[in-house]
Order: structure tokens, then sequence, then C-alpha cells
């Protein structure tokens, strides 16, 4: 067994080969849910459904979000209602009553649906209505995504982090917003002072991801602060880790990045923007696979590769890192 943490592009993309090594039937991925939101009413788990998504074979692999070919119909509709109807665009997070009432895994991430700020598809979208439905019905999310995961025909297990609401929610020097309006609507624009995962310390991992994290775990190249941080926030995740072989592949290459705001946010929360302070904020990992251009001194075992993942052959060679790196630590 083996289990992946991850978010929604860097493990994604390790994904992509690890069969090859890996058998799917005996591994199981952790989705980092802090980066949800409620979006007009409907649940979108953006980095549970890139695994649902490139396990089904119908990612967008230029963006590594969304549905391959889908329309935005019904997106570019909601804008020119907003527009004729003069409603400002937003995005429009609702106020503080709003995100406690109603659903509970909601919280603190509601948005309105008015000029809906993130590029849902029509296709990507039936999965948002199925998976709020079903969990309106009362089920789990942890169900739901099991259930989304058969329709999509995953031969992976993919388990949410928790069923419980944690919201990512960025502090700026603009104040504070959710993970997703910094990211998505401001360009990661505003300068981070803080991260907060709120919601955090009353949540709870699931029994399925203990039960992964029982597993040797592989940190995927994801980001630490908003990716890997909210697992990391609830409580028992850091002890499991502790107690089990742990391989973390930098998302760095020293102190570049391959895409996103790692580094802002790494800073932010007062690590260094570097494969060094990925190592520092993971003091539970045993081993480290690091790009070959990267000479970081690490006090743990490392496994050097080309680390640049741009389709299913680079992402094997990673993986076959991370097996070395396993052997040497498990
Ligand atoms: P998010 O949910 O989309 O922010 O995605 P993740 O947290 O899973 O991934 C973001 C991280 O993936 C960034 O820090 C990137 O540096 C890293 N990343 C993206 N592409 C690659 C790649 O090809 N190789 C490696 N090693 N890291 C990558």
């Amino acid at each position: 067994m083996l289990t992946f943490l991850a978010g929604g592009t860097g493990t994604p993309k390790l994904l992509d080969g690890a069969a090859r090594v890996f058998d799917p039937a005996a591994t199981t991925v952790v989705g980092n849910t802090g980066d949800d939101v409620e979006l007009g009413g409907l649940l979108v788990c953006p980095d549970l459904d890139t695994v649902l998504f490139h396990g089904g074979g119908v990612l967008d692999r230029g963006t590594w979000w969304g549905i391959d070919g889908d329309t935005r119909e019904t997106n570019a509709e909601l804008f020119r209602i907003a527009e004729a109807a003069g409603l400002e665009r937003g995005p429009r997070y609702l106020p503080d009553d709003a995100q406690t009432n109603g659903r509970e895994i909601a919280r603190w991430r509601r948005f309105s649906g008015v000029a809906e700020f993130m590029t849902i598809g029509d296709r990507d979208r039936a999965v948002h209505v199925t998976r709020t439905s079903l969990l309106d019905e009362g089920r789990t999310l942890t169900e739901v995504t099991r259930t989304l995961a058969d329709a999509f025909g995953l031969d992976l297990d993919l388990v949410p982090m928790s069923d419980d609401p944690v919201a990512t929610i960025v502090r700026t020097d603009e104040g504070e917003m959710h993970f997703q309006e910094y990211w998505v609507a401001r360009r990661g624009d505003p300068a981070v002072e803080d991260v907060e995962f709120r919601g955090a310390e009353s949540a709870e991992p699931t029994a399925e991801t203990l039960a992964a994290l029982a597993a040797p775990v592989v940190v995927g190249p994801s980001n630490p602060v908003t990716s890997i941080g909210p697992m990391l926030a609830l409580p028992g995740v850091r002890e499991a880790l502790d107690a089990t072989p742990v391989v973390a592949v930098s998302p760095f290459v020293e102190d570049r990045v391959f895409s996103g705001p790692a580094a802002e946010l790494m800073r932010g929360v007062g690590y260094e923007a570097s494969t060094a302070g990925v190592a520092e904020a993971y003091p539970f990992a045993d081993a480290f696979v690091l790009d070959e251009a990267d000479g970081t001194d690490l006090d743990r075992p490392v496994v050097r590769t080309d680390t640049r993942m741009d389709g299913p052959e680079d992402a094997a060679r990673v993986a076959r890192a991370v097996d070395d790196a396993l052997r040497e630590v498990a």
C-alpha cells in the first residue's frame, strides 16, 4: 500500500506516470480540501476534481483543471446576465452570517454565483451539481467522492482529507481573502502576510485518511502551504506522518518553482521559498526527491532526478526516484 498527498497540479502530474511503478489498486490519494469553495450554492473541490478528471482520462492537460474540451455556456451567461443587470462582478464573498449558515461543509468558503469568478465548464459543473446534491441527501464528502470516482472509472482510491470544513484564508496587505479569491481572481497579486486554515482545529481527518497514513506516504511536489498545509493542520496528521516512512518531492529547484504561488506563500508564512524551506516545513519527511540541478544540502537522504514533468514518461521517472527513496527509508 502507498499513499500520496495531493493538491491540484504537482501531485496529479506525478500520478500521470505513477501507475507504471506503483500498483493503482494499492494506491490511495488523499486530496486537499482547503481550496474548496461553494460557488452559487455548488460545492467545488478543485484538487479532488483534478485527480478525478485525470483518473477518468478527461482532464484538460493544458490547465491541469477542468475537463478537456468543455464548453462554458453557463459561465458566460452568468457574466452576460450580471452585466445586463448592472451587478458588480466580484468575487462576491458572502457576508459572515451567510458563511456559517447552511451546509456546514461550506463554512468560510461561500461565494455568490453572480458573474461566477471561477471558470466552471458545463460538464465540470455537472460534477458539482451531483456532489452537492448527494451531500444534501446526507452523504459525506468521502462517500460522494467514492461515488464520483466510480463514475469516472478511477483505478486508485481517492479520499478527501476531511469531511469537515477547512477554509484556506490568506491574510494580505489588502485584507484577508479566501485562497481562490487571492489566486484565481487576484492572480496572487496582494502581498501575503499569513495563511489561516479556518476550521482546522475543530475538523477531523477522515478514518480513511488516517488508515491511508498508516502506509508509506509520498508528499508530491505540491504547494507546501496551501495544498499540504491544510492536511498538516488537522489533528493527528503530523503524528501519523511521524510514525510512517515519508518521501517528499520538492516543488522547487533550489529557489525556483515550476508554477504557481508557492514561493510567495512560503515567504508569507515565514519559510524560505526554496527546497531548504520545504525540508523545514516537512520535519516528518524521511527522504527527498530533488531535481538533478538542485544542489541543496539536506540532513536527510536525497535521490536526484530531472523532476520536471511534462507527461507520463517524466512522471514515471520521478515515480522511480520516489521508489528508490522509499527503499532507503522504509
Ligand atoms: P495547486 O493546488 O494547483 O496549487 O497545486 P499543487 O499544490 O499540487 O502544486 C503546485 C506546485 O506544483 C507548485 O509549487 C509547482 O512548483 C509544482 N509543480 C508544478 N509542475 C511541476 C513539475 O513538473 N515538477 C515538479 N517537481 N513540481 C511541479
